[in-house]
């Protein structure tokens, strides 16, 4: 598939094209920060596939955490759009950001380890307390 989007303000703009690698909603407590406490939903896509095709953002990695993720928003209005994942060949965006977020239908909940009760699992969607096995 092919994806385009980008921030808020439009400052910064991104392009991804490949197979979608998982699509899902992310229940844990990190992503309850990133989202205003909703589980947060994401397709991760092929690094390979990806660029910022304006503007280029601002990068955040935790410190104080082995293996902590990057995360990428934009300076000016501060909407978080790319999470990349050290050691892995993808690029994590988040759905809200994309220019149709009816593409980014979530196939999975993860996470749910962390899951509050005001969170909502469609029925029938499987669902994992962290990750789905390989
Ligand atoms: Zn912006
Ligand atoms: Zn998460």
């Amino acid at each position: 598939m092919k994806v385009e989007g980008g921030c808020y303000c439009g400052a910064v703009r991104y392009a991804s094209e490949g197979d979608a690698m998982m699509k899902a909603q992310c229940h844990c407590r990190e992503c309850q920060y990133i989202t205003g406490g909703s589980p947060n939903t994401f397709v991760a896509m092929p690094a390979d596939g990806f660029r910022y095709t304006k503007g280029s953002p601002k990068q955040f990695t935790r410190k104080d955490l082995e293996r902590a993720v990057t995360r990428e928003f934009c300076a000016e209005c501060g909407t978080h759009m790319v999470t990349k994942v050290p050691g892995m060949p993808m690029t994590v965006l988040k759905v809200g950001t994309f220019d149709d977020p009816s593409l980014g239908q979530p196939q999975m909940a993860i996470y749910t380890v962390d899951k509050q009760v005001f969170h909502h699992i469609p029925q029938g969607m499987p669902a994992f307390e962290r990750l789905p096995q390989r």
